[in-house]
């Protein structure tokens, strides 16, 4: 099978020949449907040095997946060959104090699974291959009615980590409240809908890209800011000067973070999502009266199936341009120069082959 591989840190991915993997014990192999170009695997192309991650390449990109059951290993109950499938991306030890939680994204045993890794994708091989390996049965979310894979892969991690990050926020969120989207990318455009069909929060999505608030407001945003010097200055006066309950980073660089400090509201919250290496000063008076600030990761299982039957029951659209697997590398390319809206989405096959 065709599959598109990280060979080295600080290199781009190739697309290669490999063998179709088999399932072992407890293993599920899932004819790959749909697997997004998040812009973390740019992040992971190109800005990780040797030895700051616990795994290391070779590994086949694309940790945000969905396709179809193919083949059961041995013991694997509850599954059909055929069924539809959402992956659940972060592949924990399945045996400490997070991991029964269902909190697999914060195991604290990595020591403990097959082998560590970040999931499929990250360490071991992800989804933008035909097939795609995935180490146990939990790690696999049949698809609610009227969601195809193709549609439901950016859904895994697009969809999923902005929606553990409004979760989290959630008693902010409240009518009058207002939330800022910073970002208006792959997460940040479902961010918004997420915000929209959970709470009665204004909106206020910021983005450099024209296209990008164009889709921030079919999104359902009610203001879209170009970002610049005076846009904490705009925030502040669309909150009648409180500024913003709830930040959602999904940049984080030096510029947004110092953003999200100024246009957060006392008691608010500032949440990166965003891998821009850049930092945020933290001092009594930089940022405001118990303001809290947190990065979130991803997010759980129980997490993915609500956000699957937001979208089944039309709460969620996913904007999405879609490549052949033999494009994937493209998408990527086309992502890291700013050309893609939403969400690229590589789509090895359209239907399940038995
Ligand atoms: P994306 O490229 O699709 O979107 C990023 C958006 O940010 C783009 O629309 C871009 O125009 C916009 N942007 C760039 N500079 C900006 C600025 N100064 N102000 C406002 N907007 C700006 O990326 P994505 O796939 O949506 O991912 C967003 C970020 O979140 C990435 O850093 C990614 O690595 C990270 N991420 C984190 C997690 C997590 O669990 N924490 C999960 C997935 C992705
Ligand atoms: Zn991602
Ligand atoms: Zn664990």
């Amino acid at each position: 099978m065709k599959a598109l591989r990280l060979r080295t840190w600080k290199s781009d991915p190739v697309l290669e020949e490999l063998p179709v993997p088999e399932p072992g014990a407890d293993e599920v192999l899932v004819q790959v449907g749909g697997a997004g170009a998040c812009h973390s695997d740019l992040h992971l192309m190109h800005e990780f040095e040797p030895g700051a991650l616990p795994w290391s390449p070779p590994f086949t990109l694309g940790h945000e997946n969905a396709g179809w059951v193919h083949t059961l290993g041995a013991g694997v109950t509850g599954l059909e060959p055929g069924q539809p499938v959402a992956v659940v991306g972060a592949w924990g030890c399945g045996v400490c104090a997070h991991c029964l939680a269902g909190v697999e994204t914060y195991c604290e045993r990595p020591d403990l699974a097959p082998v560590p890794s970040g999931g499929g994708g990250l360490g071991l091989d992800g989804g933008m291959a035909e097939y795609l390996l995935v180490p146990g049965a939990r790690h696999l979310v049949p698809l609610p009615e009227g969601l195809d894979p193709a549609t439901a892969a950016p859904l895994t991690d697009a969809g999923l980590t902005p929606y553990h990050a409004v979760r989290r926020s959630l008693a902010k969120l409240t009518p009058g409240a207002t939330a800022l989207v910073v970002g208006v990318g792959g997460l940040g455009h479902l961010a918004i809908q997420i915000l929209r069909a959970l709470s009665a929060a204004r909106v206020i999505a910021v983005d450099p890209r024209s296209s990008a608030l164009r889709l921030a407001t079919e999104s359902g945003a009610d203001a879209a800011l170009t970002p610049g010097p005076a846009t904490a200055a705009e925030v502040r006066e669309l909150t009648h000067g409180v500024g913003a309950d709830v930040v959602l980073d999904f940049v984080g660089s030096d510029e947004t973070l110092a953003l999200g400090a100024q246009a957060v509201r006392q008691l608010g919250d500032l949440t990166v999502v965003g891998l821009g290496g850049g930092t945020l000063p933290f001092s009594f008076f930089g940022v405001p009266y118990e303001c809290s600030v947190q990065t979130t990761y991803w997010g759980n299982r129980t997490e993915l199936v609500e956000v699957l039957d937001l979208a089944a029951r039309g709460h969620l659209t996913v904007h999405a341009a879609t490549f052949p697997l033999s494009q994937s590398a493209e998408a990527y390319a086309r992502l890291a120069r700013g050309e893609i809206d939403g969400r690229a989405v590589v789509v090895p096959s359209r239907a399940y082959r038995p």
